[in-house]
């Protein structure tokens, strides 16, 4: 099977290390798929603007940099490791109230998703794209991480339509609750620094090119977690 993770950050946002150098630290780990998800950060909110101030995001000016960038460090990567990268970016919608909240991994990404737009919007423009939607972290984490997002999870009757999968475990984090739902589920690092590689993963029983994992991911046969331990 295919070792994956799909939610991996860099310098471009909040992550800790050059793109060049995650790379090489998936490739020489052994994984067969892995997709680059920097944030791009809502800017119509107190937190939001603090991002922006510190450039946690990639905005709109330097997103063809990005995502051309991840292509090239893709080539290198597919032919000195055999790994795949797809581009992609987690839409990130922070707000002081959790309720509100929500990070959205949206891959193999081609444009620029303002993060501002409403849900609705972001959801056609990623489906417009053919891109794959996950829905991040979607319950409680522990508190030494990140702030909750919780609003896909309590608004899931009317959003779930649209996501092709959900995160039923994000770096050491299990969201059992969510697993009362039969969705389509996967698990990611949230890579930020290089510890985070011990984390969470998916493994994928397809073939290893962009079109069979998201048809694998939306269909969620072949799929199994793993814990991926030092
Ligand atoms: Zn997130
Ligand atoms: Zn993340």
């Amino acid at each position: 099977m295919l070792l994956c993770d799909f939610h991996i950050h860099t310098k471009y946002s909040d992550g800790s290390m050059e793109m060049r150098r995650t790379i090489d630290l998936f490739g020489q780990a052994g994984f067969d798929v892995i997709a680059i998800t920097d944030h791009v950060v809502n800017g119509d909110s107190t937190l939001g603007k603090l991002a922006h101030r510190f450039r946690y995001s990639v905005t709109g000016d330097i997103f063809y940099r990005y995502i051309s960038n991840i292509q090239e460090e893709a080539e290198r990567a597919r032919s000195k490791y055999d790994m795949l990268v797809i581009p992609g970016i987690e839409i990130s919608k922070n707000h002081l109230s959790a309720d509100k909240s929500a990070h959205i991994l949206v891959i193999d990404v081609h444009d620029f998703i303002p993060a501002c737009m409403s849900y609705e919007e972001i959801f056609l423009e990623a489906k417009k794209q053919k891109a794959l939607i996950v829905a991040c972290h979607p319950h409680h984490m522990s508190p030494k991480t990140d702030r909750d997002t919780l609003f896909l999870w309590n608004n899931r009757d009317k959003y779930s339509r649209y996501i092709d999968a959900w995160e039923i475990a994000n770096r050491d984090d299990v969201f059992n609750v969510i697993s009362l739902k039969k969705y389509p589920y996967i698990a990611n690092s949230d890579f930020h620094r290089p510890r985070h590689l011990y984390s969470w993963k998916t493994l994928l029983n397809c073939s290893k090119d962009v079109a069979s994992i998201k048809q694998c991911i939306k269909h969620n046969k072949g799929v199994a977690l793993t814990l991926f331990r030092n």
